[in-house]
């Protein structure tokens, strides 16, 4: 039988008229019966789409026919069935909102390191690797003695750059999931005054590929139905525990109150006992949903996904 796959990819380029090539993308992935989440912005595409390998495989030949995406990286999943539902295109300002004006990572970005060298440089002396990502994310999992931010959103980076002021004279190695934001959040540490910036080319999902994980502590957040993926096949653990129960566990799931659809690391025991609520509250609130045992539900309309 044929097999599923999730492809994850990005291109900063220069598009114009986005709005009318973002229906027409939305067109086409459907015409290839894609399900997933794409952003296209004036400067450029950041998706994940999933779909049948012929599907997905006719797609990217699609996309690197075109100019404008020369050059695209595409981190490929083999998966059991699709990551998402639905197949969402949609216009934005920005490919991952930061509310930086005139920051274009073809023009400044930080030092470009494949996996194997980012690993080496790990372990140097004055160097400090720092983790871009949101809390939700690195509380999943993370780099052994990464840098964390407690932040909501990547919009929240600026800010935090304050507080890594003491960090300007080393050497730091920054990274994301699949490389999007590190291209804007090292621009914005050189623009600040951080001379030695370094970003993890294609992100944790390809260091995982191409490395075997080594030194990556928890899984790999990612925004789909399978929230976090396997990187680490040298030396893996896990980082997080059971909400309720505190039992060491890396499965993660949503709240099954809609109004709290809290993130959190939660046991399969307990899972079903809670019935996928984060706590007694959530499990009599009026509008609770069902709980099937992935505790993934659909944004908007908070209908489970089969
Ligand atoms: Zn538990
Ligand atoms: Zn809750």
């Amino acid at each position: 039988m044929e097999k599923y796959q999730t492809l994850l990819y990005y291109k900063y380029t220069s598009i114009e008229d986005p709005e009318t090539f973002t229906r027409q993308h939305l067109d086409f992935c459907n015409s290839l019966d894609l399900k997933g989440r794409i952003i296209i912005a004036y400067e450029g595409i950041n998706g994940t789409v999933s779909g049948l390998s012929s599907a997905c495989a006719r797609y990217m030949e699609a996309i690197e026919s075109d100019p404008r995406f020369e050059g695209i990286h595409w981190k490929i999943d083999d998966v059991e069935e699709p990551s998402f539902a639905k197949m969402h295109v949609r216009f934005k300002h920005e490919l991952c909102h930061m509310g930086i004006e005139d920051l274009d990572p073809n023009e400044l970005t930080g030092i470009y390191l494949k996996p194997e060298d980012f690993q080496k440089m790990m372990a140097e002396a004055d160097t400090v690797i720092l983790d871009v990502r949101n809390t939700v994310e690195h509380e999943l999992g993370k780099f052994k003695d990464a840098i964390t931010l407690d932040i909501e959103h990547f919009r929240d980076f600026p800010a935090k750059v304050k507080e890594l002021e003491p960090l300007k004279d080393k050497r730091v190695l920054a990274y994301c999931t699949g490389g999007i934001r590190c291209e804007k959040a090292t621009a914005y540490l050189i623009r600040n005054g951080f001379d030695n910036v370094f970003q993890l080319d294609g992100g944790i999902v390809t260091y995982g590929k191409e490395t075997g994980g080594k030194d990556f502590e928890g899984k790999c957040y990612v925004f789909d139905k399978r929230i976090g993926v396997k990187v680490n096949s040298v030396n893996p653990s896990v980082i997080t525990k059971c909400h309720i129960c505190g039992t060491t566990t890396d499965r993660m799931i949503n709240c099954a109150n809609p109004e709290c659809n809290q993130h959190i690391p939660m046991c399969e025991n307990c899972g079903w006992e809670y019935d996928g609520a984060c706590s007694d509250s959530c499990r009599q609130h009026d509008r609770k949903r069902a709980y099937n045992g992935t505790g993934y539900y659909m944004k908007g309309d908070g209908t489970l996904v089969k």
